[in-house]
């Protein structure tokens, strides 16, 4: 009996999870022709060749499909300190999340054009990881994968493998991953670890402060959003892994890092609002007390 109920409850929990893992909404492909391209990401990076010597620049590999080819970077800031904290920031794994992309590019602007440095922190910032979906306005990369799929076992997408083999030998204080939600009403975030729950709640409490509203709809009943605050349990991991075969950056990232957050900003509110939010919170990453 108490194997049956066990064998229920997980079905019952595959059947949520399948849907809500990683919460940003899926836009389902039914053409197959490729859509236009709506921006251009050669254009998008050009900031990056143009930065000083607080960063550096990695050439980490590049991805081709049928007309295009991306060269991808990771681009580093303060990285020759010793013992710094050290965290990874990632945008747009799902091409269409683009707030993120265009505050990321004023904040890394901006600590360029600032006097001092941070001196205890160094981030990596992997800018775009889905160029194709970037440039086509696509969820998915040019082979029709989500790359937030990918971080199981043997990594089958190029940009996942890219990534990977860049950042594999790095010791990570943290992993942050900017996403946008297209149907839920606030602003919510997705941790993986109790013991970063007070970071979290800091977090929410700052997007309070600056009148941005926390999701409350977004209900699967395991994994609920409760005033933007969705804690992944060691079960949702682990069925995750087990019985779908997937694995998100936050899961993968979880087991690597100590504060691994997925950030999920509102599409319906207005660009400026989500790149107010994006900044508020690449500025907590960098002056927080871990
Ligand atoms: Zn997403």
């Amino acid at each position: 009996m108490k194997s049956a109920i066990r064998l229920l409850g997980i079905t019952f929990f595959v059947a949520i999870i399948g849907f809500s893992m990683i919460a940003c909404d899926h836009d389902q492909v039914t053409d197959t022709s490729p859509p236009p391209k709506v921006r251009n990401y050669e254009e998008q990076i050009s900031f990056i060749f143009r930065l000083s010597n607080k960063f550096t620049l990695n050439e980490m590999g590049t991805v081709n499909y049928s007309e295009d080819s991306y060269k991808m970077y990771r681009i580093t800031y303060n990285e020759s300190a010793e013992n710094n904290r050290r965290y990874l920031v990632i945008c747009a794994i799902h091409g269409h999340e683009e707030a993120p992309v265009y505050a990321i590019k004023d904040f890394i602007l901006n600590l360029d054009s600032q006097e001092n440095m941070f001196e205890n922190v160094t981030v990596d910032f992997i800018y775009i990881l889905n160029p194709y979906g970037f440039e086509h306005h696509l969820r998915y990369n040019g082979d029709g994968h989500d790359l937030n799929r990918d971080f199981y076992k043997n990594f089958k997408t190029r940009e996942i493998q890219i990534l990977i083999n860049s950042v594999k030998d790095i010791q990570y204080t943290g992993m942050f991953d900017f996403h946008e939600h297209r149907s839920s009403n606030g602003f919510f975030l997705e941790y993986y670890q109790k013991s970063n729950k007070q970071l979290a709640l800091q977090i929410l409490r700052m997007m309070r402060e600056n009148n941005f509203e926390l999701d409350n709809e977004y209900i699967d009943v395991i994994l609920k959003s409760n005033n933007g605050e969705i804690y992944v349990t060691p079960y949702a991991k682990w069925a995750y892994e087990n019985i779908l075969k997937q694995a998100s950056t936050g899961v993968y990232f979880d087991k690597i890092a100590k504060e691994v957050f997925i950030f999920e900003t509102p599409h319906k509110l207005d660009i400026e609002s989500r790149k107010k939010m994006v900044n508020i919170l690449l500025t907590f990453l960098f002056t927080h007390t871990p």
